[in-house]
């Protein structure tokens, strides 16, 4: 078998013991709310949550489908909580967000996808929260374009669906989801509300050619794409896909360059980018642009 690769020295988790991180920690056992930052494990966890920034995932934690970069459980999800919406919306206000970002597993078992649900808990945060902006991180609801406009009837300030790698890997790595029908997520959003700014990410480390994630960007701004993110995958346990390559920060800091030059008008990108990752001032530049 091959060698598998050392981990560089950057990329490191900074541990903290911060009060906020402990203290939203046990807020989100008190409202059994899921967080990405917990079943993805997140490497800027203790960043964010000191910052006050989390990602809520909705639609309970298990997943139908089950990718090989993703450490979230895979079986028989659990029932529709439709309390949901407001106790995010609640642990939204508690926490003080100005930027809340929600986000599910992939539900084919509904009709809808669980984009009712996603409606909601935006129009819940809304209501407790005015000032607060919400971007939704969806999953492609099968293409269904009804669920989209469900969602995009509810007003997100972002809309967020992750095209996770380039073309070629995209089978390989992501489960049942399919990288035109993800491209075409993101041109449907601009047909219907060509106001909201859309966004994107891809990991690196998976497999892919450097030319490869220039012809994703190429791809991302067809569909006028907004917003890229662009970070290292890290193998979550051994299960799971092995890191092909380990991307410099400097290789990073070209990618970032070659995304503005291609029209982006933000790029985050770094080794410990996700998608989540300095997100509020994702929606500051994209309100500017
Ligand atoms: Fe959570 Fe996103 Fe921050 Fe990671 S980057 S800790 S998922 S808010
Ligand atoms: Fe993870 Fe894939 Fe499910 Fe998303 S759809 S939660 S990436 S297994």
């Amino acid at each position: 078998t091959k060698a598998k690769q050392p981990k560089p020295e950057w990329i490191k988790i900074k541990m903290t013991n911060d009060s906020n991180y402990q203290e939203i920690k046990s807020m989100m056992r008190s409202k059994t709310l899921h967080t990405v930052c917990e079943e993805a494990r997140c490497p800027n966890i203790y960043e964010c949550w000191a910052n006050r920034t989390a990602t809520f995932m909705i639609l309970g934690d298990i997943c139908t489908r089950a990718c090989r970069f993703c450490a979230v459980n895979t079986g028989m999800p659990t029932e529709l909580d439709l309390q949901e919406p407001d106790r995010v919306a609640e642990a939204a206000e508690n926490m003080g967000l100005q930027h809340c970002v929600i986000t599910s597993v992939a539900r084919d078992d509904l009709k809808d996808g669980g984009a009712n649900i996603f409606a909601e808990t935006i129009r819940a945060v809304r209501k407790r929260l005015p000032l607060c902006s919400v971007e939704v991180l969806i999953p492609d609801f099968m293409g269904d374009i009804d669920s989209l406009k469900i969602v995009m009837d509810a007003k997100p300030d972002i809309l967020n669906h992750n095209i996770e790698t380039v073309e070629r890997m995209s089978d390989r790595v992501r489960a049942r989801a399919k990288y035109p029908r993800s491209m075409e997520l993101l041109r449907n959003s601009k047909i219907l509300q060509p106001s909201i700014p859309t966004k994107s990410s891809i990991m690196l480390g998976v497999g892919e050619e450097w030319d490869e994630i220039l012809k994703t960007m190429d791809d991302l701004r067809a569909m006028d794409c907004d917003i890229m993110t662009i970070g290292q995958y890290l193998q979550p346990s051994p299960k799971h896909l092995d890191v092909a390559k380990y991307y410099t920060p400097d290789e990073f800091a070209i990618l970032k360059e070659e995304g503005l030059k291609r029209g982006f008008s933000h790029v985050e990108s770094g080794p410990l980018v996700r998608s989540s990752y300095h997100a509020h001032e994702q929606v500051q530049s994209a309100s500017k642009s």
